[in-house]
Order: structure tokens, then sequence, then C-alpha cells
């Protein structure tokens, strides 16, 4: 089948060829007629003008349909298009070869006759190459046009007409055989042509299409987005979905590759069939996908929002396994929400940014204040990267105090920015932008180098807490970079805690692990920051080495406290005394948390009571004031 095709296209090419340059086929016609003309009117004979004045309206017959037809018609049957042909060349060259033969046969003048066979062989020859492309057509045309002449020769008797007929009988097997050579290496030129060509069609539409799912990729999306754009109407509305799976590599991680792979197919395949007829379905790298599809009203949109969602939320069936996913996704609107392609990929990108920071599994519409978001963001961003330069950053330092002596045990390092025209702008404020952008890294390093400094001018017994962001962490070469500020500092690995959050284990991975295995056997300690927000999975306790846990200050301060809350700090502190672990209250305020805190069997406090974050000098300043006294405060039990 596929054969058929290929040889039927490359005999369309071959026809096509035929017709090619009209030109020389209008030169051919006109010599011919000037011949046959000029024998006809010297000759005056009957039979010679009959054929030369059919041999001229053949001649503009045929030019006429050449420059017609032509090779842009070749959507034309190719086989029509033949037969046309083969009609005017074959009456043609007859009559070329009738008219030659008739010179010969009324013994016309010598010249007339020299003219017309030597037109006639010329003609015959010629044709056979320039039609090499239909060989029937090209053979054809040579042995109509010399059989006259050969047979009038071969009759008329005579020496000289004998060995015309015999040279000219010999041209033809020659010509039939360079006819076919020329056939051969035109039809495998064309062939070879068309393969590359198909060829490139289909790397074109590999190059478009993503493997695993078969949807189209970025670039395909690329591609029929300009195409749906072309044919768009004005009043429809172009609507963008981007979904992205939440926590789509906790399946790639827990049930491997191949498992991930098929989830992702199924979601292409429920999410094609969701999508309304002429939607495009793209995969978009990793688990993000965009359907893009013609609305009528944003109502539309919304509908139809729903029910993607709801389809790729049903569950999953995979090898017996039955999986949840849910996903997040951003909605924008063209024209409304951008005028242009790249606005509105970039409008739905920033609402789906919005739906995963508002806890995932939601579907949020663009609208113009995430633009604003996204500007403080970036103005944020410039700043911070100018502010590490400028010296507005410090480290202020908050005391971890041992419930039972009233000693200073830990520092806590906590980062503050003096903006010279925004004020104090707190952690909360930047640390989230630093950590999108990854000006974490280097501002976490920084703070780490400036911590270990402050902390190898205290007394031995006292140590630093800072908090590491897990994108610190994952950062390569980060338990290096934290040895190294150790080293420059002079500061002994088991002088320094990292403050760590459960959300560092989200999408828990043998980086992270390796991470707190180096660190821990140098010497280096970890705390489980703000205890109870997050999972609190005991399984994370459990494997990694933490000697500190610190129960979150809503436990403590604020409106959730009560005897719930209390229950919860007695067993998590139950838990710590019988692990040998820390426990830390954070948060505290008044002497009466103080009081409920230690008598749950916290351990050590953190708090405005004992002290809010200071700098460095009055840190130093705090340890001296404890160091005078002797014995350290007692925190009296009633
Ligand atoms: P966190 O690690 O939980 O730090 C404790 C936060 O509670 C600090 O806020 C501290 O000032 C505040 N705090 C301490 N005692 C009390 C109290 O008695 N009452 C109340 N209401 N609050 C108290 P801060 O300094 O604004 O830091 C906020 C968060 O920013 C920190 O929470 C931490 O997650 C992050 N952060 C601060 N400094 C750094 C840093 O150097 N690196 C990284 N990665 N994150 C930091
Ligand atoms: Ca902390
Ligand atoms: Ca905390």
């Amino acid at each position: 089948m596929a054969g058929d095709a290929l040889d039927d296209r490359v005999r369309r090419k071959l026809v096509t060829s035929l017709y090619a340059q009209p030109a020389s086929l209008a030169i051919g016609a006109l010599c011919g007629s000037a011949a046959a003309g000029v024998v006809a009117w010297y000759s005056g004979n009957l039979l010679a003008i009959i054929g030369a004045i059919t041999l001229t309206a053949v001649a503009v017959l045929r030019v006429a349909t050449a420059s017609r037809l032509g090779p842009e018609s070749a959507r034309r049957d190719a086989k029509h298009l033949e037969l046309l042909y083969e009609a005017g060349a074959f009456t043609y060259a007859f009559l070329v070869g009738l008219i030659a033969a008739i010179t010969i046969g009324y013994r016309l003048d010598p010249g007339l006759q020299l003219l017309m066979v030597s037109y006639a062989i010329a003609y015959g020859t010629s044709v056979s190459a320039r039609n090499a492309g239909r060989p029937i057509i090209a053979i054809g045309q040579l042995f109509l046009s010399l059989s006259p002449v050969i047979v009038v020769c071969a009759f008329t008797g005579g020496l000289v007409y004998a060995i015309i007929a015999i040279t000219t009988s010999l041209l033809l097997p020659s010509m039939v055989s360079i006819t076919f050579n020329v056939f051969d290496v035109l039809r495998e030129s064309v062939a070879a042509a068309e393969t590359s060509q198909r060829m490139a069609d289909k790397m074109r539409d590999l190059a478009r299409t993503d493997v695993v799912t078969g949807l189209s990729n970025r670039a395909g999306l690329n591609h029929e987005m300009v195409e749906k754009l072309m044919t768009m109407r004005d009043d429809q509305k172009l609507a963008l979905f981007w979904l992205d799976l939440d926590k789509f590599k906790e399946v790639n991680d827990t049930l491997g590759h191949p498992v991930g792979d098929r989830v992702l197919s199924e979601v292409a395949r429920r999410l094609r069939e969701t999508a309304p007829e002429g939607a495009t379905v793209s995969r978009f790298g990793g688990d993000e996908f965009i359907v893009v599809c013609e609305v009528a009203s944003r109502g539309d949109c919304e509908k139809l929002a729903g029910s993607l969602l709801e389809e790729i939320s049903r569950p999953y069936r995979i090898d017996g396994e039955r999986l949840e996913i849910a996903t997040s996704m951003g909605i924008a609107l063209m024209p409304d929400d951008g005028a242009d392609l790249d606005t509105v990929m970039q409008s739905a990108d920033l609402a789906l940014y919005h739906a995963k920071v508002n806890g995932r599994n939601q579907t949020s519409f663009f609208d113009a204040s995430m633009t604003r978001d996204l500007m403080r963001r970036k103005e944020i961003e410039a700043e911070l990267r100018a502010a590490l330069q400028r010296d507005e950053l410090s480290i202020f330092f908050q005391p971890i105090v041992d419930l039972d002596t009233g000693r200073i045990r830990t520092f806590e390092a906590l980062v503050r920015w003096f903006h010279p025209e925004k004020g104090e702008l707190r952690p909360d404020e930047f640390i989230p932008v630093a950590e999108e952008t990854g000006v974490i890294i280097t501002l976490g390093n920084w703070i780490t180098a400036q911590a270990a400094k402050a902390c190898a001018q205290w007394p031995e017994d006292v140590t630093i807490a800072v908090n590491l962001s897990p994108v610190q962490i994952k950062a390569p070469g980060s338990a290096l970079g934290i040895l190294n500020a150790l080293k420059e500092a002079g500061l002994h690995p088991s002088r320094l805690e990292l403050e760590v959050t459960e959300s560092l284990f989200l999408d828990d991975n043998a980086n992270t692990a390796r991470f707190i295995e180096k660190l821990a056997s140098e010497g280096v300690k970890f705390a489980l920051d703000d205890f109870g927000t997050g999972y609190s999975s005991l399984g994370y306790i459990n494997k990694y080495p933490f000697k500190k846990i610190k129960v979150d200050r809503s436990f403590v301060s604020g409106p959730d406290v009560g005897r719930k809350s209390d229950a919860i700090i007695r067993a998590v502190a139950e838990m710590g005394s019988r692990l040998e672990m820390d426990i830390v209250a954070e948060g505290l305020e008044t002497i009466e948390q103080v009081r409920a805190v230690r008598e749950a069997g916290c351990t050590l406090g953190q708090g405005y009571y004992f002290s809010r974050a200071v700098p460095d000098y009055l840190a130093a300043t705090l340890l001296a004031q404890e160091r005078a006294k002797d014995p350290p405060i007692r925190l009296a039990a009633g």
C-alpha cells in the first residue's frame, strides 16, 4: 500500500515534469510548423499542405493546454493529464513523420526532403530524452515520428534511401535504451526526494510530540496555538488551563518511573476525553499539562475547569494500586488576561502559582493583583541582592533558655533587614521570596557564617541555632559550605544547631538524608522547628538524629491554647524525655506560660518573656550578666 502510494506520487511528479517547460514545447512546435510550412509552400503538394495545416493546429492546441495545465495543476488526476498529453504528442509526432515521408514519397525537392527528414529525426530523438519521465510517451513519439520515414525510404529503393532507412532504424533501439536510463535516474531522484521529505515531516511531528503521553509538547503547543489564533472568531475567548499534578514526584519516587509514566498517560487520556472538541491538550514538561480551547464566556470556562478537575481527581488504578492525585490549576483568558500568547501564558502561570501557594489542589483564576504581588516579589528580590552587598542585613540573636536553671543554652540566629526606605522588613516577608528566587542560598551562607563568627566569641557551652531552608539544603555542596563556614569562624561543629521544618521532608530524598548524615557525623546537631504545624510525622523523628524538637508557638500562646494543646505538649515532652531529646517551647511571653510548659515537661524555652532577638553585642552582654551572677537565676516554681 505504502509502496503504491509512493509510486503514485513519483509518477505524478514525473508527469508534471512533462509540462515543466511549455516554452520548449512552443519552440519545438514553431520549428515543426515552420519546416512543414516551407515544404507545403515550396512544393504546393496538397497532402503536404493538409499535413502542414493539421500539424500547426495540433501544435497550437498542445502549447495552449500545456500552458493552461502546467505543473501547478498537479492536483488534477495524473492519469487524465497523461492521456491528454499522450494524444497530443502522438498525433504531433506522427504528423511530423508523415510529412517527412511525403517529401520522399513524392520526390519533392531534395532540399525540402533534407529539411523535413532531419527535422523528424531531430524531433524523434530529442523528444525521447525530454519525455523520459514517461517512457511510453517518449518511445511512442520516437517510433511515430521515425517509422514513416523508415518505411518510405525502404520502399523507395536506391542505395541512399536504403542507408537512410537502415541508419534511422538503428537509432530506435539506442534511443529506447537512453530513454529508459534517463527514466531510471529521474525516478530514483524523485523517490529519494520524496523519502527525505517524508522523513523531514516525520521528524517535525516527533519533535512536536511528547513520547510518554502522545500529546503535543511545548513546541507542539506553540505551533497549535498559533494556528488556533489565526482561525479564532472575534466573539470567542481562548481559555488556557494550566494544570500541575500535586506531589507527583512522590509517585515517581515511591512507585517508580514506569508507574509514573502510566499515570501521566492516564491523565493525558482523561484530559483529552474531557476537553471539548478542537481543544489543544499538551504536556508542558514534567507533571504539567496545558489545555487550550475556545470558550464563549467566563462561566463556560469555570464549568470546564470543574469537569477537568473532577475527571483527573478520580482515583487511578495502576497495577492494582489505587492512587489519588490532586491537581492545582491556573486559568487565564485571552484577550481578558493578556492580548498575546506570551502574556496569557504568563497570567495562567501566575494563577497556577497562586493555586499552589494557597495549599495546592486548588483552581485559581488569574486576576490583576497577582501581577502586583509578582512585582512586589521581583522588587524585593532585586533589593535583596543589593541589600546583601550594602550591609542592610544583620543577624539578631534570641536566647533559648534552660527552663530548669534559667541559663542561656543557645542563641537562635534570626535575620533582620533594615531597609533605608521601607524600614525594618520581617523575615516572613522576604525569606519566602529569597527561597523562590534562590537568593536564599547566598543569603543563607552569609547568615551561617555570621552566626558562626558570633558564637565563636561566646563561652564554650553556648551554642548557636541557625534556620535552614529546604532550598539551601538541596543546593549542591550545601554540607561542605556549612563546614567551611565553621572552619573559617573557628567554631567546633558540635556548637552549631540547624533548625529545619517538616516541609524539608515533603519530598524526602536521598540528598536530604546525605546532607543530614554528613553534618551529623561531624557533630552538627539538628532541631525540628515549628513542630505541630505540619504533618507532625513521627517517622522523621525516628529516621533522623534530631536532638531537639521545637513545639510551635501556636501551642503555647494564642487563641487556640487550651487543654488540648496542653495535652499535646505533654505527649511531645514525654516522648522527648524518653528519646533523650530537648523539647523547646517557643513563643513564651508570660511567666504563666513559662510555668505551664515547664510543668508539662518542656526542657527549654524561648520567647519575649526571656528576651527578644537582640544584636550581637547585646547577646554578649546577656551572657556576661548571667555569668556574673552565681548561681544563675532560678525560675522559682511557685
Ligand atoms: P522561627 O524559626 O519559628 O523563628 C521564631 C520566630 O518567632 C521569630 O520571628 C521570633 O522573633 C519570633 N518570636 C520569638 N519569641 C516570640 C514570642 O514570644 N512571641 C511571638 N509572637 N513571636 C516570637 P522572626 O524573626 O520574624 O522569624 C520568622 C521566621 O522567619 C522564623 O520562624 C524563620 O522561619 C524565618 N527566619 C528567620 N530568620 C531566618 C534565617 O536566618 N534563615 C531562614 N531560613 N529563615 C529565617
Ligand atoms: Ca527557628
Ligand atoms: Ca519556630
